[in-house]
C-alpha cells in the first residue's frame, strides 16, 4: 500500500511538500519552502523528517516559491534525482530560485554586518550555485501526458490555472485492481481571471490532496477593470502616484494586461508603468514566449508584440534607475516585487512612499499572517522595515478580483464533474481556520470524508 507524508502546508499556505512512498519509488510532489512569520521560516533549517537522499524524483505543480523554494536545499542534503515540471515552469523558476538565491545571500550578508546574528557569520537558506544545480535536475513534462518514474508509479499534469504553467498531478500508483490515483490539486486557479486560463475539473481519483487557502472565504465580485480604471483615473487627476507591490510571477503581468486592455480601450489616458523588479521583467518575457497557454489573443496583436509590452511600460532592472524612481512625480504607478511586502526591492519604495498621504498603495493578492502586507491590510498606522518604524499616511486599496486562488465556492465547483467521492480528502495548503471551513463545506454539501493533516503525519493509501 502506498504511503503519503505531509511535510508542509498543513496549517499554512506555504512549504508545500508532500511525500509519496510504494514499493519501489519515492515521489515528492512540490518542494517549498515555509514563509511569513518567525515560527514558519525556521522549519526551512530543520532536518527534514524523510531522506532526501533516498527520493527518486520530485514532481513541481508550479513555479512559486512556496511549492519550489526548498529544492536547492534537498539538492545540498542528497538528493540526486530528477524533477518534472512542465516548460513555463522551468522557465519561471529558474529566475524565481535564483532570485531567492541572491535575496538571501544579501540578507546574511548584511545579517553578518549589522551583527544580526547569534552566529560569527549568517548563512543563506541557499546561494545561486544550489539553486543552479536544482534546476539542472529539471526536466520538462507537457500538460496531459503520462510519464512512469518507475514500474509502479506514474503521473499526469493537468492545467490548473492559478499562473502560467501551473497545474494538478494525477499520480497513480500500481497497476490492475490494485491501482490507487491521487490527485493533487496544486493551488487552483479562478474562473475568467484576467490573464490566467481557468483551471480544468479534475480526474476521478481515489484520494485527493485539496488546497484550501480561500477555504472559508469568498472573493468580493468587484470588477479589476473598473477598479483599475476609477484608480487611475483618480490619480491622473489628483497627479499623485500608485504603488504596487505585486508577486513577480503572474500579478505584474495580469495587471500590466489590465492597464495595457484599458489605455488601448481608452478608458483611461496613457499612464507611465514603471516595472521595478527584474525578476517581474524576465517573468513577462517567459509570459510573452509561452502565449498559448494564457489569454493573450495573438489575433490582434503584430507578430514581435506582446500585451504586457508596450510604450507605457517602463523597465527598471538596475539599481540606479530604480533609486531613481524615489524621486518619480505622479501621474504614475510603480510595480516592484515581493508582493507579501517581505523583502525585494518593494521595501525601499514603501520606506520612501508609505508616508505620503497622497500616495495610494494598491494589495492585490493573499498576505500571510506577519507580513507587512497583512498588517497594512490590518490598518496599521505604522510599520517597522529594517527595524526602523515607518509611519503610514498613504490610501491602502485592495482589489480583490485578481487572487490566483479559487475560493470556496469556486473550489466546490471546480469539484463538481467528480461522480465518485475520492476515499478521502485532504485538506492541505491554508490556515487552519480555512482548511476547517473547507473540510466542513465539502462534509455538509458532498458527505465526502475530509482529513486535515499536521505536519510530517503519514498516512496508508
Ligand atoms: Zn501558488
Amino acid at each position: 500500500m502506498p504511503l503519503i507524508s505531509f511535510h508542509g502546508a498543513t496549517g499554512t499556505v506555504t512549504g508545500s511538500k508532500y511525500l509519496l512512498e510504494s514499493e519501489d519509488s519515492r515521489v515528492l510532489v512540490d518542494c517549498g519552502m515555509f514563509q511569513g512569520a518567525r515560527e514558519l521560516r525556521l522549519l526551512n533549517w530543520d532536518k527534514p523528517a524523510f531522506n532526501p537522499a533516498r527520493i527518486d524524483s520530485v514532481i513541481l505543480t508550479h513555479a512559486h516559491i512556496d511549492h519550489i523554494g526548498y529544492l536547492p536545499r534537498l539538492v545540498s542534503q542528497g538528493f540526486r534525482g530528477r524533477v518534472f515540471a512542465t516548460p513555463p515552469t522551468i522557465d519561471l523558476a529558474a529566475i524565481s530560485l535564483f532570485d531567492t538565491a541572491h535575496m538571501q545571500m544579501e540578507d546574511a550578508a548584511y545579517r553578518t554586518r549589522k551583527k544580526y546574528t547569534r552566529h560569527e557569520k549568517a548563512l543563506p537558506l541557499f546561494d545561486t550555485g544550489d539553486a543552479e544545480l536544482a534546476i539542472k535536475r529539471m526536466l520538462p513534462v507537457g500538460f496531459d501526458k503520462f510519464i512512469a518514474i518507475s514500474d509502479n508509479i506514474r503521473f499526469r499534469f493537468q492545467p490548473a490555472g492559478h499562473i502560467l504553467g501551473a497545474g494538478g498531478v494525477e499520480v497513480t500508483a500500481g497497476n490492475g485492481s490494485g491501482k490507487t490515483t491521487i490527485f493533487f490539486s496544486g493551488d487552483v486557479g479562478r474562473y475568467g481571471n484576467p490573464l490566467t486560463i481557468d483551471p480544468t475539473p479534475p480526474p476521478e481519483c481515489d484520494y485527493l490532496v485539496c488546497e484550501s487557502t480561500y477555504g472559508g472565504r469568498l472573493h468580493e465580485p468587484d470588477d479589476p477593470y473598473q477598479v483599475f480604471a476609477d484608480l487611475i483615473n483618480d490619480a491622473i487627476t489628483d497627479k499623485s502616484v500608485i504603488l504596487i507591490p505585486a508577486f513577480a510571477i503572474s500579478r505584474t503581468q495580469q495587471i500590466i494586461y489590465i492597464i495595457n486592455d484599458l489605455i488601448r480601450h481608452k478608458r483611461i489616458p496613457p499612464i507611465a508603468i514603471h516595472i521595478d523588479s527584474p525578476m517581474a521583467i524576465s517573468a513577462t518575457d517567459i509570459y510573452c514566449k509561452y502565449h498559448s497557454l494564457h489569454r493573450i489573443d495573438i489575433r490582434e496583436l503584430a507578430p514581435d508584440q506582446c500585451m504586457l509590452e508596450g510604450r507605457n511600460v517602463f523597465l527598471h532592472k538596475d539599481q540606479n534607475t530604480s533609486k531613481a524612481l524615489n524621486k518619480l512625480k505622479g501621474p504614475a504607478i510603480i510595480m516592484s516585487a515581493g508582493g507579501m511586502m517581505t523583502g525585494g526591492r518593494i521595501m525601499h519604495h514603501l520606506i520612501n512612499r508609505l508616508p505620503d498621504p497622497a500616495c495610494t498603495v494598491v494589495i492585490t493578492g493573499f498576505m500571510a499572517e506577519g507580513t507587512i502586507g497583512r498588517k497594512l491590510l490590518d490598518g496599521a498606522k505604522e510599520v517597522y522595515i529594517h527595524k526602523q518604524p515607518v509611519a503610514v499616511g498613504a490610501k491602502i486599496m485592495i482589489v480583490h478580483g485578481l487572487s490566483g486562488h479559487a475560493d470556496y465556492f469556486e473550489l466546490l465547483h471546480w469539484l463538481e464533474p467528480l461522480t465518485t467521492p475520492p476515499r478521502r480528502v485532504f485538506i492541505t495548503h491554508g490556515e487552519l481556520s480555512q482548511s476547517e471551513a473547507m473540510a466542513g463545506h465539502l462534509q455538509q454539501e458532498r458527505k465526502w470524508e475530509c482529513y486535515i493533516p499536521s505536519l510530517n503525519e503519514k498516512i496508508e493509501l
